[in-house]
């Protein structure tokens, strides 16, 4: 994503600073100060050196994990998620698609305290989901963002899409795609996409598909046809997840701030508490931000999102928000359920039809499906031009520093 920034001169947001604490639906367990070493002092008091140990298993995974940047220099590309993770962290990154991320930093000496307090509330705001569901290597990624080092671009995220579109001179159909079904042409596969919209029906013939939206059982209405063996259902399921924009006052007494004024945190995470109603909220900044401006001051209506695994109810929004002016409402299918499949999920359908998104069952991502999109682009053009030694190499990391 960083290399897209950079080739599209887009520009990073300006970080506006703002503080955050987890709140188990009483109080909060653990809030942020201004002060670096306060912060570090209250980690160490409260969950001693778990804190040291979370950062260098986080570390060890991302360190593996970037691997992967010099593979794609070199052209290197893999056919299943497996081959994939394999390469980059052996059967261990494989097995951390398999277990829990609790149950691996338990493992790595981590607090079970520290576990419940902090771990439990960064995976809910990430994945809207338990830390017991969550695998290892997905929790990695959503720990490494946690960290603080995570940007927006100036103008929006949404800049990348469209200015990539238009930097390839993509010719884009806006339709939905309804199936995709496979002919012949000189012995070679030939794929048929039919799709509508509006004003109706159409088609078009290619030599290779990537679906770059999910398959999932019930989660998708494309079909495949004339494929012989059929490609497989996918199964598994999706964790809903509720965005509600407010602008309102918030209601800081609900959080033990009977003074608005006094409210400090700019993000409220939450811990895996029955009948808390909501999985995070944050004070959320425009897409632009200008030298002038400024968070609102806690007591003056601001804008928050507030995740939540169901829409909020008038009651619920009530005991969040002293008043608001308005409140919009966006359900998405967000991220895989993670415990409703444990195999991983084909990158090659058919010789040139190939899925992209199932790597989000390792890890969901923006940069994960951009690494991933990468892959199945090397990976269609080694499998063109039959340049089999570029896929499913083992030992690429001796390879690569060999390799002028
Ligand atoms: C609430 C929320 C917050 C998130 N926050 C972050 C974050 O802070 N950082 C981060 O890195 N990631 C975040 N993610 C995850 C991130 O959004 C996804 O990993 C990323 O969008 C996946 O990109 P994609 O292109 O694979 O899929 P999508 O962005 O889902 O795009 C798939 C596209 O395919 C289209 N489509 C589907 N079916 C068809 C069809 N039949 N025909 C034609 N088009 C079709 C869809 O309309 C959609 O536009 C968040 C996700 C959610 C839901």
């Amino acid at each position: 994503m960083q290399d897209f920034v950079k080739l599209l001169g887009l520009k990073h947001r300006r970080e506006v600073a703002g503080k955050s604490a987890i709140f188990n639906g009483e109080h909060f367990v653990l809030e942020e100060t201004d002060w670096y070493l306060l912060n570090l002092f209250r980690l160490w008091w409260h969950y001693g050196i778990s804190f040291l140990r979370l950062q260098m298993w986080v570390e060890e995974v991302m360190e593996k994990f970037m691997r992967i940047y010099k593979y794609q220099a070199h052209g290197y590309a893999f056919s299943s998620l497996e081959e994939l993770l394999h390469s980059l962290g052996g059967e261990a990154f494989i097995n951390m698609t398999q277990r829990s991320v609790a149950e691996s930093l338990l493992e790595a000496g981590v607090t079970q305290r520290f576990v419940d307090d902090v771990i439990a509330a960064v995976l809910r705001s990430s994945y809207g989901q338990s830390m017991l569901l969550v695998p290892a290597f997905a929790g990695a990624m959503s720990l490494a963002g946690a960290q603080g080092n995570t940007w927006a671009v100036e103008g929006g995220n949404k800049l990348v899409c469209s200015g990539l579109l238009k930097l390839t001179k993509a010719n884009v159909v806006n339709a939905r795609v309804t199936s995709v079904s496979l002919h012949s042409a000189e012995g070679k596969p030939l794929y048929q996409v039919r799709y509508e919209d509006e004003q109706g029906q159409d088609s078009g013939f290619y030599d290779m598909v990537v679906i770059a939206a999910p398959l999932h059982h019930g989660k998708s209405t494309l079909t495949f046809e004339n494929f012989d063996p059929p490609i497989p259902e996918l199964l598994g399921s999706f964790q809903p997840t509720v965005t509600s924009v407010v602008h309102g006052y918030l209601n800081s007494s609900y959080f033990g701030f009977p003074d608005p004024k006094l409210f400090p945190f700019a993000s409220i995470l939450t811990t895996d508490t029955p009948n808390l109603f909501f999985n995070a909220m944050d004070n959320i900044c425009p897409v632009n931000i200008s030298s002038s401006f400024r968070r609102k001051q806690p007591q003056e209506p601001a804008v928050w999102r507030v995740l939540s695994q169901r829409p909020l109810d008038k009651q619920q929004l009530k005991t969040l928000f002293r008043s608001y002016y308005s409140v919009q409402v966006t359900e998405w299918e967000a991220y895989p359920y993670y415990d409703s499949a444990k195999t991983l999920p084909p990158i090659v359908l058919h010789d040139n039809l190939f899925y992209l998104s199932g790597v989000e069952w390792v890890a969901s991502s923006v940069e994960m499906i951009s690494m991933a999109a990468k892959n199945v682009a090397l990976l269609a053009y080694n499998r063109w031009y039959q340049d089999l030694e570029k896929i499913d190499q083992k030992d690429l990391m001796h390879k690569v520093k060999t390799e002028l």
